[in-house]
């Protein structure tokens, strides 16, 4: 029997990298493997449907929406052998300590989330988990412009206009050279660019 090591994975990119594939893809070998296996979500993300992880190329797995990294916690059965969590980004603080103690305990913990947000600055909690974890998997898109390696989120509607989470025609994945910390829509508006 294999002994009980946990340790933290964290998959991380821009949109459209293919975090949530790639995710599944993991969480699935795992029940396939017949380990005991909990999937996560924050409760803000209600994209396609509540008590599922869908990835933009129509992946599906059951997940539980939880609030807070607290109720996360106490949702974790100790027979648990690997957690998964999808967008991360977008727990409190203390979802690092969270990871950190049920990896302690012996548990496989992934986590996929954004690494950056629309800007390219560094998203929230991500750098931490980062550095708090075992491995660390980058995964790109493809640039809609020129075809590159995409590593962030063009945001396409306006500062300080409300987003859907999730609202996919809102974003696009770009590289570093097609990116604009601003919103694309007011760059267009300011220099008469067509889209
Ligand atoms: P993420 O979780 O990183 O947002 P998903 O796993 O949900 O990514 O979706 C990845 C899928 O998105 C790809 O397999 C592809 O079908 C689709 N996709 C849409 N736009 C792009 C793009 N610009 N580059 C690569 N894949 C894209
Ligand atoms: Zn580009």
């Amino acid at each position: 029997m294999h002994a009980e090591v946990g340790w933290i994975e964290v998959i991380c990119g821009p949109m459209f990298s293919g975090k949530s594939e790639e995710l599944i893809r993991r969480l699935r070998r795992a029940q396939i493997a017949r380990q005991r296996v909990q999937v996560f979500k924050p409760a803000i993300d209600d994209r396609y449907a509540e008590t599922q992880i869908v990835s933009h190329s129509r992946a599906a797995l059951d997940a539980q929406p939880v609030e807070t990294s607290a109720e996360l916690a106490r949702m974790v059965r100790s027979d648990t052998r690997v957690v998964g969590i999808d967008e991360a980004q977008f727990f409190d603080d203390a979802i690092v300590e969270v990871v950190e103690r049920l990896a302690n305990q012996g548990m496989r913990v992934v986590l996929a989330g954004l690494d950056q947000d629309y800007t390219g600055a560094p998203f929230r909690c991500m750098p931490q988990l980062m550095a708090a974890a075992e491995y660390v998997t980058k995964t790109l898109a493809i640039c809609t412009r020129c075809g590159a390696p995409a590593g962030r989120s063009q945001r396409l509607v306006p500062d300080g206009e409300q987003v859907l989470v999730g609202a996919v025609e809102a974003y696009e994945a770009r590289c570093r050279h097609c990116h604009s910390p601003r919103a694309e829509a007011t760059t267009r508006a300011l220099f008469g660019e067509s889209s």
